[in-house]
């Protein structure tokens, strides 16, 4: 008797998982599933912990000298049921240092002497640091070990050199600059991983926790200082006519000038002061930076960015007088916190404050973006949305860059897509969407490049990490948003945004996020997505003509699961268009035969993928 029940559960459960789709999952993941921190309902495990920082930043930006200095307490609460024997520091800019590893070539304007810690205590008790020899991350072995669930304070001070050509930071002009990643922080401590180690080469982003923070830069007089975070002392740095503009432009929906030329010039913007000490805060945010200029030009307007509670938005531009470009980074800010708060993703700005910068970058940080002067206005557009809609991934979602870029840069690169759809059209958007993000994937000459998407990020080289990280990563989510619809779709993403918001979400959290919130087993289409060498090429074949009907044999010769038109134009001139979804490869994914009732007589069938641009277009074609 017993046994055969047995036997009859057995076959039961062996029946369940034969129907759903197990997606492949290393080991370190799997233990985190045990460990119950992760979860298989794509929500945060039961005992999901991350770690946090209390932060209290004072630098000092020196323009003579081209140097930052500062002095730090890091409030460091250890949430892990792990005993910390060591502790990671990290120093983004060490990336500097000639001997540091990096993605890239670079030149010697680039390179600099990197971080010099002049003092290091954990509870008061010094350590002899010698940072000569640090990487962008380094280990320190601690003397009295940080128990689960306590925490410490970490006091450090510091000094380091602006490098003279600026990268995603540095020296703008001479009396401009962009710092960022200024401070030595704690490395990020998780549960599938432990201390993230992974050196910082010039290529990938931001892996951070989300803390607390207080900076306060100190800077000569007429340098005015743009940063995270709301500034908390307007009146004690600006003039008062300056200050006064600033609070004005909160509620403004005009772009107000808060700072022009001749004012910057005459020195009528910051108090006379020999210094100012600029002092910003900003909460449950995984980075601070700031930029500093005696001669750029600042205005400012704001936007609401939640419609039930008319909350809104400071928007703020800060930039070279000549930068024609930037005269309308102000209102292009506004349309994009209005587009990515209201549409896509359809979540209001998190944010107080987003500050454009003049630079070289075209990079996000939290609340700012640094972004390089073009003379094509659209593609300045496009780029500054690219950047602002950074604002949810990494930063409303803590993703790990680091090791899966696909899961920040993918979506930034589909928004860019959904808002240029509406600022230019969808004609202009699938031309440049094309053009940048898709073109050169396809047809990478070196498909050997070419990973499956899943693969960590580091691992990837040459075109292989971007085609990756932007165009493949975005066509999934666009094709996922063909699949179930709009609405189911964008159900599905809030779903997963509200479980993740200010956390650290995995792949398999957002696999298994989707799949609840949609509330469809969607193992099939992220195992074709993200765990196959897939690539786009359609191919139609085998086109019968019967009595009242065709049929033809769609082939999926490349095997990623994409929508695609079918056009048919008949003998008669009449044309007709049939949408197919990816729902189309769910059952068979090489290739599905299509059945068309008509009574005309058909002149040419045509697979059109549209943004899924194929690798051989020619063979879409069928002409009698
Ligand atoms: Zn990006």
């Amino acid at each position: 008797m017993r046994s055969l029940f047995l036997s009859f559960i057995l076959i039961f459960f062996i029946g369940i998982f034969a129907h759903a789709q197990q997606l492949y999952m290393p080991r370190n993941i799997q233990i985190a599933v045990e460990k119950g921190t992760r979860s298989m309902d794509g929500n945060p495990g039961k005992n999901y912990w991350q770690n946090e920082g209390k932060y209290d930043i004072n630098v000092t930006l020196t323009p003579e000298t081209k140097t930052v200095s500062g002095v730090e307490k890091i409030v460091y609460s250890n949430n892990s049921p792990d005993t910390l024997r060591m502790i990671a520091i990290r120093f983004v800019n060490n990336f500097h240092k000639p001997l540091a590893p990096r993605g890239g070539y670079t030149n010697p304007d680039i390179l600099t002497s990197g971080l010099d810690i002049e003092s290091f205590s954990i509870d008061n008790e010094a350590y002899q640091i010698d940072s000569k020899n640090w990487g962008t991350v380094a280990a320190i072995r601690l003397k009295k070990a940080i128990l689960p669930r306590t925490s410490v304070t970490i006091d450090v001070s510091w000094n380091y050199p602006l490098s003279k050509q600026s990268g995603r930071e540095g020296q703008i002009d001479s009396t401009t600059f962009f710092v960022a990643y200024s401070y030595p922080r704690v490395s990020v401590y998780d549960d599938y991983n432990g201390w993230d180690m992974i050196p910082h080469t010039g290529r990938q982003e931001f892996y951070n926790d989300f803390n607390d923070y207080k900076l306060s830069v100190k800077v000569p007089k007429n340098y005015v200082v743009w940063a995270t975070g709301d500034l908390l002392n307007p009146t004690e740095v600006l003039q008062p006519e300056i200050a006064d503009r600033l609070k004005k432009s909160l509620t403004s929906d005009d772009v107000i000038t808060i700072a022009g030329f001749n004012e910057m010039q005459q020195q009528k913007v910051t108090q006379q002061n020999d210094w100012n000490t600029w002092k910003f805060s900003a909460d449950h945010i995984t980075d601070v930076c700031f930029a500093a200029s005696k001669n750029y030009v600042w205005d400012a307007a704001s936007v609401i960015v939640d419609l039930k509670n008319k909350r809104r938005a400071s928007v703020q531009s800060a930039y070279n007088d000549t930068a024609k470009d930037f005269h309308h980074y102000t209102k292009w800010s506004q349309n994009s916190l209005r587009f990515f708060s209201t549409k896509w993703p359809g979540v209001s700005y998190p944010f107080s404050k987003m500050t454009s910068f003049q630079g070289y970058a075209d990079m996000e940080y939290p609340m700012m973006i640094n972004d390089a002067t073009t003379k094509d206005f659209r593609f300045s557009q496009m780029v500054q949305d690219h950047e602002i809609a950074h604002t949810y991934f990494p930063f409303y979602m803590g993703i790990n860059e680091t090791r899966y870029a696909y899961m920040d840069e993918g979506w930034a690169t589909t928004f860019e897509y959904l808002i240029g759809q509406e600022e230019f059209g969808k004609a202009h958007a699938d031309s440049v969407y094309k053009m940048f993000r898709i073109n050169r994937y396809i047809h990478d000459p070196s498909a050997e490049e070419d990973q499956p998407i899943i693969s960590m990020s580091t691992q990837v080289s040459g075109s292989g990490y971007g085609n990756n990280s932007y165009g493949k990563a975005s066509l999934s989510y666009l094709a996922l948003k063909d699949l179930l619809g709009d609405t189911l779709f964008k159900k599905a993403l809030h779903h997963y945004m509200d479980a993740w918001n200010g956390k650290h979400p995995i792949p398999w959290d957002y696999f298994n996020s989707m799949s609840a919130g949609s509330g469809k087993s969607l193992n099939w289409f992220f195992n074709n997505w993200f765990f196959t060498n897939n690539y786009i090429d359609l191919k139609i074949d085998n086109v019968k003509k019967q009595p009242g009907f065709y049929t033809f044999n769609v082939k999926n010769i490349g095997g990623f699961a994409i929508p695609f038109d079918v056009k048919i134009t008949y003998e008669d001139g009449t044309t007709s268009l049939e949408h197919q979804t990816p729902a189309f490869w769910q059952k068979e994914q090489k290739e599905n035969v299509i059945k068309l009732s008509t009574d005309k007589h058909i002149k040419s069938i045509e697979l059109d993928g549209g943004i899924f641009m194929d690798y051989t277009p020619e063979d879409n074609v069928w002409k009698k």
